[in-house]
């Protein structure tokens, strides 16, 4: 048994098309030889040096991350700072990456429905669809099985996320919450369509000063769970996915991973 590192990559395709990702994104097999067999595989929120050193020792031949491990243009790759020793590491010890970023924030199941489902919300659907797509596209928008006020709903993300502590913005925490919207990660972006579709809370990470500010006396509160948390589930997801398509695979999540941001 053995798969290459371009039929791995295809069944992350499968679930999460590169065509949906956002224009900016880079999503798809960012580093490896697509004819290398895989027999081990590692996903992770980000390809930090952790997750690197965790795939080089279980033996992993792969990982697939949501966050791509290569972003922005490199105009060199030295082992004198900290991406290029990463990519380095990466490439010397024979691991291929793959990035299932906005592509799989978009994809039915992924970040933003597991987010959902995390609050059990009902008749969930994206915020902004992708046309062709029943199901798919950026962000989600659904009902509490119960309503309850902003304070309430502050307290059951904390629990639902694992989290110590979220930020609300709100003009009164007695207010209620029914409609939910939500994008994991830093997904202000689409707030605007959030209150355009009449929710009344909105829950995403990595919220601003001046965002908080603009939306405080607005009727649609704002939930911050944190980038981290609203996203790290997708590890356990994409790992269960591929074991789905062949027990027999050695699939790893990495669950060590760490907020970078630590609550005192
Ligand atoms: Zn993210």
């Amino acid at each position: 048994m053995g798969y290459t590192v371009r039929e791995i990559a295809d069944w992350i395709e499968e679930w999460a098309d590169p065509s949906w990702a956002e224009s900016y994104d880079n999503c798809g097999l960012l580093i490896g030889h697509e004819d290398q067999e895989v027999d081990t595989v590692v996903t992770a929120l980000d390809v930090t040096e952790g997750v690197v050193d965790y795939a080089l020792s279980v033996g992993a031949q792969m990982i697939i991350s949501h966050h791509p491990v290569i972003f922005h243009p490199f105009k060199r790759i030295v082992d004198a700072d900290r991406d290029g020793a990463r990519l380095l590491k990466i490439i010397e010890g024979n691991l291929a990456v793959c990035a299932a970023h906005t592509s799989m924030d978009a994809a039915m199941g992924g970040t933003n429905d597991i987010a959902a489902e995390r609050l059990g919300l009902l008749a969930v659907r994206p915020l902004r669809p992708i046309q062709e797509e029943e199901g798919v596209g950026m962000g989600r928008i659904g009902m509490l099985p119960t309503i309850m006020t902003m304070q309430e709903f502050a307290e059951y993300v904390k629990q639902a996320f694992e989290v110590e502590h979220v930020r609300l913005v709100c003009q009164d925490p007695s207010d209620l919450v029914h409609q939910v919207a939500l994008c994991t990660g830093r997904g202000m972006s689409f707030f605007e369509e959030a209150v355009k579709q009449g929710a009344d809370v909105y829950l995403t990470g990595d919220v601003t000063y001046h965002e908080a500010e603009a939306a405080v006396s607005g009727r649609t509160g704002i939930v911050d769970a944190g980038h981290f948390a609203t996203e790290l589930p997708i590890a356990e997801a994409m790992a269960g996915y591929l074991q789905q398509q062949d027990e027999e695979l050695k699939v790893y999540a990495y669950t060590e991973a760490e907020d970078p941001f630590r609550t005192i």
